[in-house]
């Protein structure tokens, strides 16, 4: 069967409860509702959203004996599953693979003939992997007894009063979800429902350019990186984050010439200095064309691509006199997302939003744990996830819905006892393009910043894959380990790995600051040899100045 893999529009037309047709009293008139014989009805909670946070959330509610709605005006999973985290993962498997078939005579293994590549089987297969994981959670609303209707939610008023409820409304609505502006269209509405509690889960949306705008064709968001129907030649990745460098590199995988636009100092800026240039220096010789302190002041259309113009950044402002234009097919703009609250509340509901984001007494930015109540300025109504503000992670929209879920049961005595508060301090941040990376905790640049001195408050460890064994054998020799430790007790203030299996190698690291566990303990724990775990052995015998392999 031949897969559709263009953008042309692909309208999810929402109205359903799961997979009944709307009212019992009519038959389903193709989604579409005309006539709603549905009695106003009363749920506990009820969800907005159905992304790792929403769903997680509702499961977490009906597990405690609430009565659960959940409402997603596209589909279940959110963008994690659909358009994020995991089809993004799968594109990223196909990458590592070519990677590894262009150095196939290195394992002794010859390839006689070309590699072609079926670009709509790659794209393909990641869009099934989204697929599957979409039905999951579409068994895991039912296994809970939570009821799943298909449409766009509006928030019409929190509890007022004693014996007050929540009150949602539910209409119809067309989602255009191959285009990352991910517009919706609210349409009839169906009814409104009441609720104890609302949990708002609603995620976020790509941000693009004031001068370039998501065309679904030739300035991209991830969305259109992930779904399209041919591999440009020549793609400009603007915005080095992690989404911008795992797209960057599995495009140079796949045979593109990739160019990297970043208006900071460093690529991977939220990352310790020493990965961020490990990254930079690596992917130079590998033939990124990579331009920090570089900013994108204007792209044009041309018949068969765009023109991207870019100047480097002078005391924070363009240099226009050293401006330069790109040539590509296309252009991604990685730049960040903002709160996706369209279609959510009118002004005059009051609900409090600062930058965009919705006020909770979640801070961005936060680090300690504190016994959070994600409660909004509305009674009732509470908000979890991207919607909240940065960092935005699939991980930290589930730990915040149990949270949030777990402290109402608490108050409402379901729960047996108080959920403990989030401690973001060890919230991993992880990028899976190769040699992945990965980091938890302080970086050493931000303890410079807080006056904090080398040698006196902490000291730093570090062991590079090259001479460590197992990374030899699977020829993953690029990049290192680690470790900072505070002096005198050796408590874990920060760890960054760049190299493979980073992502997984963090979460010993995010466990021992949870922890508050010292070098002198992870050096105290054995690790199986021969792994890459024994790295992170290593970079703590290096924090103590006792390395054994250097
Ligand atoms: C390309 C890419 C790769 C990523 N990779 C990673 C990764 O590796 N690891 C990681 O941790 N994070 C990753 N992320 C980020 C991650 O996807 C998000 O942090 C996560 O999905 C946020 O979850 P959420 O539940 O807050 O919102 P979302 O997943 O955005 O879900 C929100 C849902 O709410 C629905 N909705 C919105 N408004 C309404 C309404 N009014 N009524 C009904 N439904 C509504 C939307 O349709 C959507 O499905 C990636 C993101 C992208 C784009």
């Amino acid at each position: 069967m031949q897969r559709k893999t263009g953008v042309a529009a692909k309208v999810l037309r929402a109205g359903r409860i799961g997979a009944e047709p709307y009212t019992r009293a009519r038959p389903a008139l193709g989604g579409i509702l005309e006539a709603c014989t549905v009695a106003e009805r009363h749920f506990d909670m009820v969800v907005i959203g159905g992304g790792p946070g929403g769903y997680i959330g509702a499961i977490r509610a009906a597990q405690l004996g609430y009565k659960v709605a959940i409402v997603e005006r596209a589909k279940l999973g959110g963008v994690c599953l659909n358009w994020g985290c995991i089809p993004s993962k799968a594109l990223l498997t196909n990458a590592e693979l070519m990677e590894k078939l262009a150095h196939a005579e290195a394992y002794g293994l010859q390839i006689e003939g070309k590699i072609n590549v079926q670009w709509e089987k790659v794209i393909g297969r990641s869009r099934d992997v989204a697929a599957k994981l979409n039905k999951g959670v579409e068994f895991l609303m039912k296994k809970n007894k939570i009821t799943h209707i298909v449409a766009n939610a509006k928030v019409l008023g929190g509890r007022n009063g004693s014996g007050g409820k929540c009150r949602v409304e539910i209409a119809e609505c067309a989602v255009n979800e191959e285009l990352s502006s991910a517009p919706a269209k609210p349409g009839k509405v169906i009814e409104t429902i009441t609720c104890d509690n609302v949990l708002i889960a609603t995620g976020s949306v790509a941000r693009d350019l004031p001068f370039a705008k998501f065309d679904g064709d030739k300035i991209w968001g991830a969305r259109e990186a992930m779904y399209n129907k041919a591999r440009p030649n020549k793609l400009v990745v603007v915005g080095s984050g992690a989404i911008g460098m795992e797209f960057a590199y599995f495009y140079k995988q796949m045979g593109t010439a990739v160019t990297v636009v970043e208006m900071l100092d460093t690529i991977l800026p939220v990352e310790d200095k020493d990965v961020s240039e490990g990254m930079a220096k690596l992917y130079k010789k590998q033939g990124y064309d990579i331009r920090t302190g570089t900013t994108t002041t204007n792209i044009e259309k041309t018949a068969s691509g765009v023109k991207v113009t870019v100047a480097p950044v002078v005391n924070g402002k363009p240099d226009e006199s050293k401006k330069e234009t790109l040539e590509a097919d296309r252009v991604l703009l990685a730049i960040g997302v903002a709160a996706r609250t369209d279609g959510l509340f009118d002004d005059k509901l009051g609900l409090k939003l600062e930058r965009g984001w919705i006020v909770t007494d979640y801070k961005p930015g936060v680090t300690k744990a504190e016994p959070l109540t994600y409660a909004t300025n509305l009674p009732g109504i509470y908000a979890i996830g991207d919607v909240i503000g940065p960092p935005c992670l699939a991980h930290k929209a589930m730990e915040e819905a149990v949270t949030c879920v777990e402290r109402i049961a608490w108050k409402d005595k379901k729960a047996a006892h108080e959920p403990y508060p989030i401690d973001y301090s060890v919230l991993p941040g992880c990028t899976y393009c190769q040699p992945q990376v990965a980091s938890v905790g302080y970086t050493e640049q931000k303890l410079i910043g807080e006056g904090k001195v080398k040698g006196k408050d902490y000291e730093v460890g570090k062991y590079t894959f090259q001479s460590h064994g197992k990374a030899i054998a699977a020829a993953h020799t690029d990049g290192f380990v680690k470790i900072i430790r505070g002096l005198p007790r050796g408590e874990i203030l920060g760890a960054h790995i760049m190299g493979d299996a980073a992502t997984e190698l963090i979460a010993e690291l995010s466990l021992a600051r949870r922890l508050e566990a010292t070098t002198e303990e992870l050096i105290a724990t054995i690790h199986a040899h021969p792994t890459m775990h024994e790295a992170v052995h290593e970079a703590a015998l290096a924090a103590e100045g006792r390395a054994l392999h250097v």
